[in-house]
């Protein structure tokens, strides 16, 4: 097993191209062409966790933060990133950071958190847009079908837990093939009116280049009319944070509680108890304070994130609980999610969670 096929397996849960653009996920050193001995998971692909992979034979450092996340100009190891990535090199360790791509999946890094509380009816609390496209391309209608199945298999036609999707249309196309033409049907020179169909599919904008070669490979044409038209619709289960239901209300200091229990916590910062019960839950993982507005609309009573600053907390204004339980806090069993992805797909080699509390941030009781 390479490199490449790890990477492969977590980039078909969550798409590289999903990440925001100010993010850096992705492979950060090494060569996609190795071969995996082992890999070690963590939140961040520090010097210490390097070194762990080192230790334990593992060539791989799957994490969720990018060490490299603004510009890197020198290479002299003044700096943790600097040597952690100066010790990969000199180590052969390839990092892999799946960071906002694994936060804007429903089934991520909030869906996780969701686990902990059994929450029900879930949704993206801020769905994203222009991540779709609509191809709509007529076909003969003697290779509609060869054509459908061509753009499936490239990945068109996906609506939610739905695949091969299509609206068809019945109707009739005309043309005429000037000088040099070697036309499928009819001759050059005269104009033929065929019996085609219209097929209608979306399709994820990364997806784009394989589609159309798909669709020009299964075409019967020369020229292939089609049209790609940029669409509005957001998609529903990608995108920022999560919202859902606990299975029953309970109180403000009840779920406090189980927060504190579910995360392990020492503590917790939140606003002022509103004095409603909690039922519906607005959470997201890491750095959340750009949600609050959404989990109010949502109609949230509680909004549990991290890296809340002083002035951010009086957003909540009696409206809702904001709860941050710190960021590394609400990250952790991000861990287990990638281990269990990566044991699903691969036997052959070790994939170990790692040992080392990467937190930064330190708590004096
Ligand atoms: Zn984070």
């Amino acid at each position: 097993m390479t490199i490449q096929q790890v990477k492969s397996v977590l980039e078909k849960s969550a798409p590289v191209m999903l990440q925001e653009n100010y993010d850096n996920a992705g492979l950060l050193t090494g060569n996609p062409a190795w071969e995996c001995t082992g890999v070690i998971v963590a939140l961040d692909a520090i010097e210490a966790v390097i070194q762990e992979a080192i230790d334990n034979n593992c060539n791989l450092v799957v994490a969720h933060h990018p060490i490299i996340f603004s510009e890197l100009k020198k290479l002299t190891g003044k700096n943790y990133v600097e040597r952690t990535i100066i010790r990969a090199i000199k180590n052969d360790i390839a990092i892999y950071a799946i960071h906002t791509n694994l936060d804007n999946v429903l089934w991520g890094v909030n869906g996780k958190i969701a686990d902990k509380f059994g929450l029900v009816n879930r949704q993206v609390l801020q769905p994203k847009n222009n991540l779709l496209k609509k191809l709509v391309v007529f076909v003969p209608v003697t290779h509609a079908e060869k054509l459908k199945e061509a753009i499936f298999s490239a990945g068109a036609g996906q609506i939610g837990n739905y695949s091969e999707c299509s609206f068809n249309s019945a109707g009739q196309g005309t043309f005429k093939g000037g000088q040099g033409t070697n036309p499928f049907i009819g001759k050059p020179g005269e104009r033929f009116t065929a019996d085609e169909i219209k097929v209608e599919v979306i399709y994820f904008d990364w997806l784009e280049q394989p589609i159309l070669k798909a669709m020009q490979l299964a075409h019967p044409y020369e020229e292939i009319a089609y049209d790609i038209i940029a669409i509005e619709n957001q998609h529903q289960q990608l995108g920022s944070g999560l919202i859902g239901d606990l299975p029953k209300p309970i109180s403000e200091t009840e779920c406090l509680g189980l927060i504190k229990q579910q995360f392990n916590l020492s503590g917790i910062r939140h606003t002022a108890f509103t004095g409603k019960m909690v039922q519906r839950i607005a959470v997201c993982g890491g750095a959340g304070s750009f949600l609050i507005g959404s989990a109010i609309a949502a109609g949230a009573q509680i909004y549990i994130t991290a890296d809340i600053k002083y002035h951010e907390f009086f957003d909540a204004d009696g409206n809702l609980l904001i709860a941050d339980i710190g960021h590394y806090e609400s990250e952790q069993f991000t861990i287990d999610l990638l281990i269990d992805i990566l044991k699903e797909n691969f036997t052959t080699f070790a994939v170990l969670k790692t040992g080392i509390k990467t937190n930064p941030v330190q708590y004096f009781l």
